[in-house]
């Protein structure tokens, strides 16, 4: 927890010489996109091999926080971490030894993945501490790895029943793992699914009643809506590890496909750049050698950082542009061509000019968040997956837990500059923003501002009802504030407010959703709802690319995220920004390690911490809105 600040990762980057930074409040943004798409089903979040990489504690406290229900690690000992931690969460661990501390796992409350080798072990376990051990059974549907086969699964039940009826057992759970999920269609998948219908099947005729049957990792819970029966795949619950970081699991789809948001992103500052003459080599074994006279770059991440020392050619962003490592990747250490460079927006090659493009101190980003390489990239590179890639960073690199202000930023620094320059460590980004922002005032200064301060959701959504009653066919609402902040509560009370069909849920995954207007409704015969996130478009020719021309005049279009990118849709718009009261005015509670934890347990409407106020101001912009609406 210590490392968790209240400043963005920009903010972080400046500061430390090397660092992985992962932003928690991607992870909750993820959390919360998994749970949507896991329709009601218990989210385990699994936090194994330190989090993927990403920090174990942190990472649990942050998904546990945005509504995950329990947590996963492989080993006991990875579970017992989290307890010692202060992690009173469920705890389910699954790959043991006769080493294993099962004793401990007992006492602790760590739920255990039983394949059949080590029950006897953790009966002993039980009987010792006098608490039954509450355990998971495990069936190998095929993947080939843990778990009992088809055959050695009626035999595994007995002798379970038979420990649950001694009280030395409880069996709250039947899981397996799926081999082939990230590959959708595969009929293998399918025939695992069916071999864990069966085995429950069995464990039910033996007498026990296990209330979580789950299967899903990540590719498999994301894929789950594509199947004629998705129930079949979700089961109870789903374990998901990769999706909780913001990666994807499928070759050909990247997070932003899937509505994730990556959360860790490698970076270091430059540490040396020069200038060298054509025929130069690079590196151990001098692989490489320059074409023509040249700046190299020197970024401090080589292979005992867990960067792959084979993956040359990966790219490396510094600035405006992205360099591909050149020669060997050393132990500590890589080395960049900056006559090598693309454009990080157009990707057009550069000429290399005289002056280097690249200056000691500037952000490396190896990877990161959408607009910058990801570790699919590297990944590619290096003839992995991103789950290696991440997971690999070894503990040499700092962890840096920031909670960005904004995970647009994060998300979509691609075309940064017309949101305001919040990314990238080039030059003064805060300076330049300000300006931008100082343009855009001018352009469309807002003729007035209202603040409300909702208490509760019902008064959030109270609020958007009130609005509803000022709005027309052609309104744009453009609505901004982080995850959280209510900005889904608040549509929902404009839908009320319009009297259109009901449904309106947090619509990254589509990008936009149109809700008709009802014919039994308050308001028949009046305007549709659009609802529009922009999360993921980055640039207003992203937002061309979705056509709300087309439904703009007929409906009131609502759009999240929207500021920086729909601006040109109409002179005219109502901008609604939500945040916490409370981030306005500095909290001396937040400066704690209480008010840090607070934080992160903080969910809007969820009592304690989360029924904090929201402060919620509304401006308005251009001819339509020369009077603030009636609030
Ligand atoms: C690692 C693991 C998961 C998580 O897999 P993802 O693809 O990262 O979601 C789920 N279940 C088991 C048994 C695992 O070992």
């Amino acid at each position: 927890m210590v490392g968790v600040s209240e400043t963005t990762p920009q903010q972080n980057r400046q500061s430390s010489e090397r660092s992985a930074v992962v932003d928690l409040a991607a992870v909750e943004h993820n959390v919360r996109r998994l749970l949507e798409l896991a329709r009601g089903r218990t989210l385990i979040a699994v936090v194994k091999a330190d989090a993927y990489g990403h920090g174990a504690p942190e990472v649990a406290r942050a998904a546990l926080a945005a509504g995950a229900h329990m947590l996963g690690t492989a080993h006991v000992a990875e579970a017992l971490a989290l307890r010692d931690a202060g992690i009173t969460a469920p705890v389910l661990a699954w790959l043991h030894t006769p080493s294993t501390d099962f004793a401990s796992a007992v006492a602790r409350g760590v739920r255990l993945g039983i394949s059949g080798g080590e029950l006897d072990a953790v009966l002993d376990a039980a009987r010792a501490a006098g608490t039954p051990a509450v355990v998971h059974l495990k069936l190998d549907s095929g993947l080939g790895r843990n778990g009992a086969t088809e055959q050695q699964w009626p035999e595994l039940v007995a002798r379970a029943a038979r420990a649950q009826d001694e009280g030395l057992l409880t069996v709250e759970g039947i899981f397996t793992h799926l081999a082939v999920a990230d590959e959708p269609g595969r009929p293998e998948t399918t025939e695992q699914l069916d071999a864990l219908t069966r085995a429950v099947a069995v464990a039910r005729a033996a007498g026990l009643a296990p209330r979580m049957v789950h299967a899903a990792n990540t590719p498999g819970l994301l894929s789950a809506q594509d199947l004629p029966d998705p129930d079949v795949m979700l089961r109870d619950a789903v374990r998901v590890g990769l999706g909780l970081y913001g990666l994807s699991p499928f070759a050909d789809r990247t997070p932003a496909d899937l509505g994730l948001a990556p959360a860790m992103t490698l970076r270091a500052r430059v540490a040396n750049v020069k200038a060298v003459p054509a025929g130069a080599g690079v590196s151990y074994g001098l692989t490489y050698r320059t074409d023509a006279p040249t700046h190299l770059a020197l970024v401090p991440l080589g292979y005992a950082d867990g960067v792959p020392r084979v993956a040359t050619g990966a790219p490396v962003h510094i600035g405006t542009g992205v360099y591909p490592v050149v020669g060997r990747i050393a132990m500590d250490q890589c080395v960049v061509d900056l006559s090598r460079g693309r454009d990080a927006v157009t990707g057009e090659s550069r000429k290399a000019g005289s002056e280097p493009t690249v200056r000691i101190g500037d952000e490396a980003v190896l990877f990161g968040a959408a607009g910058h390489p990801s570790a699919a990239d590297w990944a590619d590179a290096a003839g992995t997956i991103n789950y290696e890639v991440v997971t690999r960073i070894s503990p040499r690199v700092p962890r840096e837990h920031v909670r960005a202000a904004e995970v647009s930023g994060v998300v979509a620094p691609r075309g940064a500059e017309d949101q305001g320059g919040r990314e990238h460590g080039g030059d003064a980004p805060a300076a330049q923003g300000a300006a931008r922002d100082e343009d855009a005032e001018q352009a469309g200064r807002p003729e007035w501002a209202l603040t409300r301060h909702p208490g509760t959701p019902e008064e959030m959504r109270a609020l958007g009802e009130a609005l509803a009653g000022s709005l027309r066919a052609g309104d744009l609402v453009l609505l901004n504030g982080e995850l959280g902040a209510g900005k889904t509560t608040f549509t929902q009370g404009l839908g009320a407010g319009l009297g259109v069909r009901e449904g309106i849920i947090s619509p990254t995954f589509v990008l936009t959703r149109r809700h008709p207007n009802r014919t039994d409704g308050p308001h028949p015969g009046g305007p549709d709802l659009v609802h529009v996130d922009a999360y993921r478009l980055a640039t207003a020719e992203d937002v061309d690319t979705i056509d709300l021309e087309d439904t703009l005049d007929t409906c009131v279009t609502v759009v999240e995220w929207g500021t920086g990118k729909v601006e040109h849709l109409s002179p005219s718009r109502l901008v609604v920004d939500i945040d916490r009261a409370r981030g306005a005015a500095a909290t001396p509670a937040a400066e704690d390690l209480a008010g840090v934890l607070a934080d992160l347990d903080e969910q809007w409407g969820d009592g304690g911490a989360g029924s904090e106020p929201r402060r919620v101001t509304v401006r308005g912009v251009g001819p339509r809105w020369s009077e603030p609406p009636a609030l």
